[in-house]
């Protein structure tokens, strides 16, 4: 039995799966704040109580909103502040009594999909969360590339490629540069986009339901979403040439973005011909949860 954990910064979720990926039990609590021990404790009890209702001891690894610094050994980049500056991984498995394994959650996102997900049997998969926020990740071989710095597949702040000149400097972005990819694809960076352009104050869902329904504004907005998406993957597709890339995240659940980013990606990737599926996330939301318990991998 494989358990998996998905720290967010309200909920903890817990599911156990077995050899074939199959989920068996699912547990979630609250995220205590403030206290670190607490968060500890809480993962270490949701562990326990999974197994008593399994009957089995497993494995056990943890998706958390930041990384482990391959520098310190300390959690840094997570917005569940508790965390930050400690051996998560090293505390855990002192208190499990078993080595766990954490990695960002993102990463355990690709990772899902990639083992049994919507990129599995690729060799190179190259995973988008694209929500409030914009994150990535890239599985190789069925493993995690994390990278010298814990920050491999990190693509939203990079600057958005090919910027047009009323895309420059681009809006500010909370890491310090303007004009990164999270603050053009974000789902609320579509909505400013679409609210600047027009006046309405419309959520991303809504645009796109709309730009369904022919509103010429919509589409409008969503073609130049669809472009800048494209840009931002073709720098990654010229890089990386993965086998699959899979979007996740609220945004993903636009339909028209595999229909239409396909079409502009010719533009922009150094290629004569351009195959790269772009697909969406086979296990939604449970992606991150599936893929903590997936750091343990098949043998
Ligand atoms: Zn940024």
């Amino acid at each position: 039995m494989r358990i998996g954990i998905d720290l967010g910064g309200t909920k903890i979720e817990g599911i156990a799966i077995d050899e074939n990926g199959v989920e068996r039990q699912r547990l979630r609590v609250p995220t205590p704040k403030g206290s670190y021990a607490a968060v500890v404790q809480a993962i270490t009890s949701l562990v326990a109580d999974i197994e008593k209702a399994y009957g089995e001891k497993g494995s056990v690894g943890v998706g958390i909103p930041g990384a482990i610094s391959p520098a310190t050994g300390l959690v840094k980049n997570a917005n569940t502040v508790e965390l930050i500056g400690h051996p998560l991984d090293k505390d855990l498995s002192r208190a499990l009594d078993r080595e766990v394994r954490v990695a960002n959650d993102a990463n355990c996102f690709v990772l899902s999909e990639a083992t049994d997900g919507a990129g599995a049997g690729g060799q190179v998969v190259f995973g988008v969360i694209v929500g409030t926020g914009v994150g990535g990740g890239i599985v190789v071989d069925g493993r995690l590339l994390t990278g010298a710095h814990a920050i491999a597949g990190e693509w939203g702040h990079n600057p958005l490629a090919w910027p047009r000149d009323d895309e420059r400097p681009g809006h500010p972005c909370f890491c310090g540069r303007p004009g990164c990819n999270e603050s053009f694809l974000a789902g609320p960076s579509l909505a400013r986009d679409h609210r600047l352009a027009t006046g309405q104050d419309l959520k991303a869902q809504e645009i796109a339901e709309r730009a369904e329904g022919g509103d010429p504004q919509a589409i409008a907005t969503m073609v130049r979403y669809e472009d800048r998406l494209a840009r931002a993957l073709a720098v990654i597709i010229n890089v990386l040439d993965p086998d699959f890339v899979v979007l996740g995240g609220g945004v993903s659940n636009i339909d028209r973005l595999y229909r239409e980013v396909p079409l502009v990606l010719p533009k922009y990737v150094f290629s004569d011909k351009v195959t790269t599926p772009i697909v969406k996330a086979k296990f939604g939301d449970s992606s991150g949860v599936r893929g903590a318990a997936w750091l343990w991998p098949k043998r």
